[in-house]
């Protein structure tokens, strides 16, 4: 729900990885793609990322050169995946030959004192297949082709029989464009063909006008074939020569096919040795990428550390950034400061205000920090976190038999059960796919357990403005809003976050923006005037909660019940059938009392 590599239509376009790849190559956007879905958590690898990044961020004539050098590089990767899956082609050979000559360029380029770990631990997989890239230049032609067919791809001079039947081939062919000038002689028919088919060979053909001479029988033609305009025939001196060439032919084939096949398999005994040096050319490919995009989309190195925070100063989406300026507006810059003693912030505003987008971006970032990308804000210090979840957006799973308040439930319920202490959580309007006062309760209640048991870092975006209530009992929860003015009878929404909780919910005005009737405008404002007395009148939809206990109260109660500590003192390996059996009945005693 994220969007990270599919937006939600579920193609590429509109995804994170769409707005932020700047590889060069193929293998380096499927290692994006792949370093996007499954961030590290060991601070010293992503540090050796990012360490990447930083050297080609500094350095933009190094990180311009790299990714010109690697445009040009064939895909190593796919080429061997081809051939060792027996799908492969000539010119898969030629990728690698050309791939692995250019990557041991690269690596000459690179060697120098003052690089990265991370690069200086990638440089010995670039080198190391001389013998392979010498064989497969001296064995294939500049530029192999992809069907193998029709031969033609090992070079003059790698193979002295090759190069023999290739010439006896050719002498053949000139043989036989002697004939036809010979032929046009001997019958006086200028149009007069030699011709090859892979149903009768090499023949003669005629205009159908002009075929009767050759009909007869003395003419030393022998018919084959007559078609509406054309007459074809053999003739023994072009069945001798014939016959040579495609002999020759055919050995040559069979010739190229062989040494395809042993090319194939020396390429594929260094498969794993080939693999890594793909693998490498993706990595600098996409620390180059991720340079770039820092660069362009002005980011900055995120700082990580070891303790549960979460401090983004000017934090912005990627995504709708990018949207925003397509439009030719400006995305407004939010900060973000979570830590232990303000680990939940609860986010109220009108609706389009920019709640999902805050709970979003904020959650990328976390993603593209521990892919080892820079991340779009000003300044980011991030504790690592180990497990992020979203519970965001009406994910549509109707089609698997589960209705939309269903799946924010399940998916609630995993995250109260999973999220620990160093988790990131982010719940966009948890609650709000039932009626009223279950929607409140259900989100009252999550918000506590979140904060009183999970104890992670978690963004709260809701419209109950009754949960703000909880800041006075819940020590690390915050409230904040997205801020919006009426100007002249307009709404405006200016997509700021600022502390404590919104005045009120512009429901109403966003209905206008959207175009909504007058009539029903004016309708909803009466209703929403009513309902606001009763809620006066009464003390609103929260009355009476600031009474409850709170949930760790509960849970302390929870864990002082009988039935359970009964459980708690069985040991089964211990038991007897019949011990065990009576045991049972005991428990069942204790449920009934
Ligand atoms: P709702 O309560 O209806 O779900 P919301 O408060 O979650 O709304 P978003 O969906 O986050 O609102 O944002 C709505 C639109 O506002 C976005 O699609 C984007 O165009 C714009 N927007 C959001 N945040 C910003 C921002 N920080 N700067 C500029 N535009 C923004």
């Amino acid at each position: 729900s994220l969007e990270l590599t599919r937006a939600a239509g579920g193609g590429r376009k509109g995804s994170l990885l769409d707005t932020i790849d700047r590889t060069v190559t193929g293998a380096g956007a499927r290692m994006l793609a792949s370093d996007l879905s499954a961030p590290l958590t060991d601070r010293t690898a992503i540090d050796a990322r990012l360490d990447l990044v930083a050297h080609w961020a500094d350095d933009g004539i190094g990180r311009e050169e790299l990714r010109a050098t690697l445009r040009a590089i064939p895909d190593v990767a796919r080429a061997l995946a081809r051939l060792s899956a027996g799908r492969g082609s000539p010119r898969d050979l030629g990728s690698l030959r050309d791939g692995l000559a250019r990557a041991w360029e690269l690596r000459e380029r690179l060697d120098r004192a003052d690089v990265p770990r991370l690069l200086t631990d990638l440089l010995p997989a670039l080198a190391g297949h001389g013998a392979l890239i010498d064989k497969l230049t001296r064995a294939l032609v500049a530029e192999p082709p992809v069907d193998a067919s029709n031969g033609g791809y090992i070079a003059a001079g790698y193979d002295a029989a090759l190069d023999d039947l290739r010439d006896a081939g050719g002498m053949g062919r000139r043989e036989i464009a002697a004939l036809e000038i010979a032929f046009r002689d001997r019958t006086g028919i200028a149009t007069l063909k030699i011709r090859h088919n892979g149903v009768l060979g090499y023949h003669v053909e005629v205009p159908a006008r002009a075929a009767d001479p050759l009909m007869a029988n003395d003419s030393g033609f022998t018919h084959r074939q007559t078609l509406a305009g054309v007459v074809r025939f053999n003739a023994p001196e072009l069945h001798e020569v014939a016959m040579r060439v495609t002999q020759a032919s055919s050995h040559a084939l069979a010739a190229e096919a062989a040494h395809f096949e042993e090319l194939t398999a020396l390429a594929l005994a260094s498969a794993r040795t080939i693999s890594a040096t793909a693998d490498a050319l993706a990595r600098l490919d996409v620390a180059s990428a991720n340079a770039q995009a820092a660069v362009e989309c002005d980011w900055c190195r995120p700082h990580l550390v070891d303790h549960p925070c979460f401090d983004v100063a000017g934090g912005r989406h990627p995504v709708v950034e990018a949207a925003v300026a397509r439009s030719g507006a400006r995305f407004v810059a939010n900060d973000c400061a979570l830590d232990q003693s303000d680990r939940l912030w609860l986010v109220t505003g009108p609706n389009m205000g920019g709640k999902s987008t805050f709970l979003r971006q904020n959650a990328l970032i976390a993603v593209m920090a521990q892919a080892g990308c820079f991340v779009p804000a000003k300044r980011a210090t991030l504790g690592l976190v180990d497990r992020l979840f979203s519970r965001v957006g009406a994910s549509d799973n109707l089609a698997r038999g589960r209705s939309t308040f269903m799946v924010e439930m399940v998916e609630t319920a995993a995250i109260l059960a999973q999220a620990t202490e160093r988790s990131f959580v982010i719940l966009d309007e948890v609650g709000r796919g039932t009626s009223t006062y279950d929607g409140l309760a259900i989100a009252w209640a999550v918000v506590e357990a979140v904060h009183e048991v999970n104890r992670c870092r978690c963004l709260f975006a809701t419209h109950y403005h009754e949960l703000t209530r909880l800041a006075e009992k819940l020590s690390a929860l915050s409230l904040h809003h997205v801020r919006a003015r009426e100007y002249k009878g307009d709404l405006v929404l200016l997509h700021e976050l600022a502390s404590g909780p919104a005045d009120r919910s512009y429901g109403i005005a966003v209905a206008r923006l959207a175009g909504m009737s007058p009539a029903v405008l004016a309708r909803a404002k009466s209703v929403l005037a009513k309902l606001e007395a009763g809620r006066a009148a009464t003390g609103g939809l929260a009355a009476g909660l600031d009474d409850l206990p709170l949930f760790s109260a509960l849970v302390e109660e929870a864990k002082g019940d009988p039935l359970r500590e009964a459980l708690d003192a069985i040991h089964p390996d211990a038991l007897s059938p019949r011990e065990a059996l009576e045991a049972l009945y005991r428990l069942k005693g204790v449920e009934e009392r």
